[in-house]
């Protein structure tokens, strides 16, 4: 691991939350991801993606780090759809 990645890790923990939608939601750290593979078990390694450690908050970007706000993976939720959601709604098919 560089000497740039471990200053990122380090700066990732004083963000602790983030604007999702207009919402200020707070980040979950490494090991409490809700639905995550490894539920349940005592997490000791590094994060696979990132390499924080368990109870870090991630690195921005990580695979692995949840969505605060839908408990879904972060890189691929919508709270950060550009769209906004009145747009969004009408792609779902909401007919309104
Ligand atoms: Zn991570
Ligand atoms: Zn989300």
């Amino acid at each position: 691991m560089t000497g740039a990645w471990l200053a990122k890790i380090r700066a990732a923990q004083l963000q602790r939350t983030e604007r999702l939608c207009g919402q200020t939601v707070t980040r979950i750290p490494f090991g409490l991801e809700p639905g995550c593979d490894g539920e349940g078990l005592a997490r000791t390694a590094p994060c696979r993606d990132c390499a924080v450690s368990p109870g870090q908050l991630h690195v921005p970007g990580c695979c692995i780090e949840a969505c605060g706000r839908c408990g879904a993976q972060r890189l691929s939720c919508l709270c950060t759809d550009p769209l906004p959601v009145r747009q969004r709604r009408r792609r779902m098919g909401g007919g309104v």
